[in-house]
């Protein structure tokens, strides 16, 4: 029989699916007998069954009857009792933390008559008035649907007519007063009552929680991180504990490790006198937490042995969330922490080295992901200009852009395709949108777990948060900075993640120290280069040292041919040539595609031939030794010529002038004009250029054959390959292949050496991998053109796509992120599997790579490596990237089960 509660006690880290992330975890603190206030936990599985049906399951109010009974008999207390009575909060927690974005209620339990049992001694009437007010104020906005904003207004009134800023200083009176002026807009707004029967609260409170996995936010933050829309949440119910009862007692959250840097040591935020939601909300600011050993020295000291078990156990950086109550810790809530990259490479070979874990098991703890960022430009050591502010560095990168002052206004620059930066004096899950646009925030409260730290560091966007000696004025859309400097909306500004440091302008970017260890070769950091630069290194040798794949480069110059090697490629997996037609040598394209005759066209390709030929020795130079894959012409050959409306333009110019237009502009309109193609994506280009223009093939083939001969003269090793690109039967690239053997046979002839090149093929039309077996009889190797083939497999153009109609895709959930950026298993994937199984079953040793953009794409690069694929090719900067997510595909290799 389904259940859809489980008590704590019943289960454990390895139920996130069924129990939520926070659920699990919570369960798993249980079972190590750590101090957790008792509750249980409602299933994902409930969850789905409301948000399918409409309605909870059936069986679901027994079932939390029954846990709550338990729960009641456990404390010794009930809900709405008048007397001390039992407080429960009612929490989301899906599967994959999603920090903010659902929703919470707290103090469920509290009605009219228990406020007052609460509050029975005088020294609780405050807190029982407080709770009841955060109840009745949550639960109105959430539950009921008020507008929160109203209840802030009766608040900030309150607060003016009292002349007190801070919520705490309200007294009992005072809070009455907002109870009492709530419950009255709850009436007004919805013409219900606010409920009193505290099991009616808790019924209601949870399907909320169940809504808000379909609320706006939740949604956007899920597209971001690509969590699948249909896991749902768990809930939990949770006995309330109070950080709110005076000076011993408080609420903070810790990590077990820094989480912006790796470093050990007591890392956290502490806020005494207040609830754990108010730490979170960087509402007001926190004190580091080695602050907690003053006032309650005994829960300090218990919080940092349950740290260090917590850390052992997980063997990983763990981030913590607890009470005090009077002296006495609780803890509420664990996870394994987010964290930078910095700080995942880091802890991942700290831990290695403690013997924690493994180096596989390290190497599984990092991404490519994180390497970008570590790869990413920061500001240059000699950053211009004193700072105007200095706040906490919450996560790292440089950012710069105008600076705006809510959500909507950096969604509108940003889509107008403005960098901005979005300052806030904190941010709230309704910033989320802002804060996706946006180059970085900057916040002028909070600390390093407030909301825009926690949110931002999820997301890998630049943050400094804290910096308080801005005053932002969101009204006036301007912030005032260090001596009077006021900043208003639309000022470029340049904040950094790495130093917390805010500058006026554009501040010129510099290269991350990890990149110039790449430039360096990789070679084996001295003890004193950064620590990230060491960590890097290791996790690299690790990866090279496990995976199967070859990581090769898409590169046409020589210098990105060096560069690509130094940075760990093993060759060159896609050599365009079409730029070798551009610039100067475009008159002689021009003289190609116009020529009269096979003469002319001789005579403009011959002259073509040695700079050709120029081209790749120097490549094959730079890449001497491994392999360069050299492709043959692809784009339409009206790409070499001028455009159509400005010739028009400057022919019918002359002639309105009085003058005769130039007859090389006439002849080369006309030109443009026959050769115009609707969609020339499918039209004369690839393979079909090689068949149709006489001569084209030929004089390709000979210079990459005499750039051979000209490198094996001078003592090298040059290793090309041809590559025909856009085939989709097997009888073009016979045909190609025969005029390739013919040129080979002349250049060897001409040296009075054999100059053998393979010759194989690209894999970019669906027609090639559904015949692939045929035409692996014709090809000694593939290479799979993702980009063509998933434009050729969608039907989408996809230079016209994504500008045009994807973000509504994205949007709609049509797909979770472009099929251009991550190969699109389903579709596309399937082409490639049956290609790579009839190819090789056609010829066993056909090698198979991938040269479309998808070759550097994390995600795709675990594809291509359980595809069976021997290569990837990618751009030289993502060749890092590629090499290290190819070892950790391989690692999955050796996983259970596989
Ligand atoms: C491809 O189609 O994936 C490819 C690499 O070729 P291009 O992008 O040059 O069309
Ligand atoms: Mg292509």
């Amino acid at each position: 029989m389904v259940r859809y509660v489980y008590d704590f006690s019943e289960g454990g880290r390895d139920m996130a699916d069924l129990l939520g992330g926070k659920g699990a975890n919570l369960a798993e603190m249980v079972r190590m007998g750590l101090p957790v206030p008792p509750g249980f936990t409602i299933t994902t599985e409930a969850c789905r069954v409301f948000l399918a049906t409409g309605e909870p399951p059936a069986e679901l109010a027994g079932e939390v009857a029954t846990h709550l009974s338990a729960l009641e008999q456990a404390t010794g207390r009930r809900l709405g009792q008048v007397d001390d009575p039992l407080l429960v909060s009612v929490r989301s927690g899906g599967r994959f933390s999603m920090p903010g974005m659902m929703e919470t209620v707290l103090d469920i339990g509290l009605n009219d008559l228990s406020v007052l049992g609460l509050g029975k001694s005088p020294e609780r009437e405050r807190f029982a008035w407080d709770s009841y007010r955060r109840l009745v104020q949550m639960f109105g906005s959430t539950v009921m649907g008020v507008d929160s904003a109203l209840f802030e207004d009766v608040l900030a009134g309150v607060k003016r007519q009292s002349g007190v800023e801070d919520d705490s200083r309200l007294d009992s009176c005072e809070l009455i007063r907002i109870v009492e002026t709530f419950k009255d807009l709850i009436r007004e707004r919805t013409g219900e009552e606010f409920p009193q029967d505290p099991a009616e609260q808790l019924r209601r409170a949870v399907l909320a929680v169940f809504t808000s996995w379909n609320g706006e936010r939740a949604r956007l933050y899920r597209r971001r991180e690509h969590i699948a829309d249909d896991l749902g949440t768990a809930v939990t119910v949770q006995t309330m504990v109070f950080g709110n009862h005076g000076a011993d007692s408080g609420s903070g959250v810790a990590f077990t490790r820094d989480p912006a840097t790796g470093r050990t040591g007591v890392y956290g935020d502490y806020l005494s006198d207040a609830q754990g939601e108010d730490v979170v909300a960087g509402i007001r600011d926190t004190v580091p937490l080695t602050d907690l050993e003053g006032p309650a020295p005994a829960a300090y000291e218990q919080l940092r042995g349950h740290m260090r078990r917590l850390e052992s156990h997980y063997r990983d950086l763990c981030d913590i969330e607890f009470t005090v109550e009077r002296g006495r810790l609780w803890m509420l809530q664990t996870r394994v922490g987010k964290r930078t990259a910095q700080a995942a490479f880091n802890i991942a070979g700290q831990l290695a080295d403690e013997g924690v874990i493994t180096m596989a098991e390290a190497l599984r703890r990092v991404s490519g992901e994180g390497l970008a960022r570590l790869m990413s430009p920061r500001f240059g050591a000699a950053a211009e200009g004193d700072a105007i502010a200095r706040g906490i560095p919450a996560s790292p990168g440089a950012a710069v852009g105008a600076a705006v002052f809510d959500a909507g206004e950096a969604v509108r620059r940003s889509a107008a395709g403005e960098q901005v930066v979005l300052v806030r004096q904190e941010t709230t899950p309704d910033d989320l949108p802002g804060m996706v646009a946006a180059q970085a925030v900057l916040t002028s409260r909070g600390g390093k777990t407030s909301h825009a730290a926690v949110v931002a560091r999820g997301m890998g966007k630049v943050c400094v948060c804290g910096a308080s000696e801005l005053t932002v004025d969101p009204a006036g859309r301007c912030f005032t900075a260090l001596g009077g400097v006021t900043v208003r909306e639309g000022t470029v500004i340049s904040v950094d993640g790495f130093t917390g440091e805010v500058r006026l302008g554009s501040v010129p970017l510099a290269d991350s120290a990890v990149v110039g260890y790449f430039e360096g070769g990789g070679r084996a950091p001295g003890d004193g280069a950064q620590q990230d630069v060491r960590d890097v290194h290791r996790l690299m040798e690790q990866a090279d040292a496990v995976r199967r794949m070859e990581v090769r480069a898409n590169a046409d110059t020589p210098e990105d041919a060096a560069r690509a090697r130094r940075f760990g490629a093993q060759g060159i997996g896609l050599c365009r040539t079409e730029h070798m037609f551009l610039g100067e040598r475009r008159p002689l394209v021009e003289a190609m595609i116009l020529a009269h005759g096979d003469a002319e066209r001789q005579e403009a390709l011959g002259a073509l031939l040695p700079m050709q030929r120029e081209d790749f020795i120097g490549i094959l130079e730079a890449m001497d030794g491994l392999p360069v894959t050299i492709r043959l012409l692809d784009p339409p050959l009206h790409e070499f010529l001028p455009d159509r409306t400005a010739l028009a333009v400057r022919i019918a110019r002359e002639e309105a002038l009085g003058g005769a237009p130039d007859a090389r502009d006439a002849e080369l309109l006309a030109a443009v004009e026959r050769m115009h193609e609707e969609n020339p994506m499918l039209g004369l280009r690839g393979v079909r250029l090689g068949l149709v223009v006489p001569g084209l093939v030929a004089m390709q083939v000979r210079a990459v054959a005499e750039a051979v001969v000209v490198r094996r003269k001078a003592g090298g090793d040059p290793r090309a390959e041809i590559m025909v690109p856009l085939v989709g039967t097997v009888e073009e690239l016979r045909l190609v292949r025969e005029e390739v053997r013919r040129v080979l046979g002349a250049v060897s002839a001409e040296a009075g050496a054999a100059v053998a090149c393979p010759v194989g093929t690209m894999i970019e039309l669906p027609r090639a991998a559904l015949t692939a077996g045929r035409i692996a009889r014709e090809a000694e190797f593939f290479s799979f053109g993702t980009n063509d083939l998933t434009q050729t497999t969608w039907g989408f153009s996809r230079d016209d796509v994504e500008a045009a109609f994807f973000s509504v895709y994205l949007d709609k959930g049509v797909f979770p992120v472009s099929p251009f950026e991550t190969i699109d298993r389903e579709g596309v994937g399937r082409l490639v599997r049956i290609a790579v199984a009839e190819g090789r079953a056609a010829r066993p040793d056909l090698k198979i790579g991938v040269c479309g953009e998808h070759g550097g794409d994390p995600e795709s690069v675990h594809f291509f490596h359980e595809a069976g694929l021997d290569y990837v090719s990618c751009s030289p900067f993502r060749v890092p990237i590629a090499r290290l997510e190819a070892g950790r595909a391989a690692l999955d290799d050796h996983r259970e089960g596989n």
